[in-house]
């Protein structure tokens, strides 16, 4: 159940069911030459959308734009400040539990929203006692971990990974690219400036290669995470 695609008196029935929501958080940003701008939010939101139709659980409109202030030297990215992506978060909760809402379950497609989406639910739990919030990073899951080396092994790096690339692939296989890649650049994965990321990592990636990536592989990590996140949405709805 899509919240963009329901009215509010549906919304309402569904709270007198459960409290829990499912919010999928990415953000906007360079991919190296072959990866989609979306990519990150467009992981969280497939995700987002399995476990919503396997637990038939409502699936709130997609955070977009993340926290990327290190991708800004790459034409395309958008990124919000650490400070208004925190406020977002923190607007979204409010908003949401002003009608009931009391679980929200991020399904998160970037690793620069962890810490700020953390520091976010320590300041909602002092406003919204009544509120929990959860930040599931799709790509950490075990299972998915577990394919992620057996499909790329130290080829999967840190950003522009093979393993997300191949998701939007199944997501969207009318705008797959394919593009010629320099050698991989090994990294210890330290990001400073905007400017020192370009001249570190010249094409954008960390250390992967995504030319490895395919649709199928994209299905079957699509399917796992959705899979193991379904189970952690569960838990989570069962804590007391
Ligand atoms: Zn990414």
């Amino acid at each position: 159940m899509l919240l963009h695609l329901s009215t509010w008196p549906e919304v309402e029935a569904y709270l007198g069911r459960t409290r829990g929501i499912i919010v999928p958080m990415g953000s906007t940003e360079q991919h190296g030459p072959s990866g989609l701008i979306g990519t990150d939010f467009i992981c969280a939101e497939i995700i987002a959308r399995g476990i919503g139709q396997e637990r038939d659980a409502l699936i709130a409109s997609t955070l977009t734009v993340g926290m990327a202030e290190h991708h800004l030297a790459f034409p395309g990215t958008i990124s919000l400040r650490p400070a208004t992506l925190m406020a977002v978060i923190k607007d979204y909760v409010h908003s949401l539990a002003r009608h009931g809402f009391e679980r929200f379950f991020f399904v998160n497609g970037h690793g620069g929203n962890i810490a700020i989406g953390r520091t976010a639910f320590a300041e909602i739990y002092t406003e919204l006692p009544q509120v929990r919030c959860r930040l599931a990073n799709w790509w950490m899951s075990h299972a998915v971990q577990k394919l992620v080396q057996e499909f790329y092994g130290d080829r999967e790096g840190l950003h522009a990974t093979p393993s997300e690339v191949a998701v939007t692939m199944y997501a969207y296989p009318q705008s797959i690219k394919t593009v010629a890649l320099d050698p991989i650049v090994r990294t210890d994965g330290h990001i400073y400036s905007a400017a020192d990321f370009r001249q570190r990592y010249p094409d954008g990636r960390m250390g992967s290669d995504p030319s490895l990536a395919t649709i199928e592989q994209g299905q079957v990590l699509y399917e796992t995470a959705v899979r193991e996140l379904a189970r952690q949405y569960d838990d989570f709805l069962r804590e007391d």
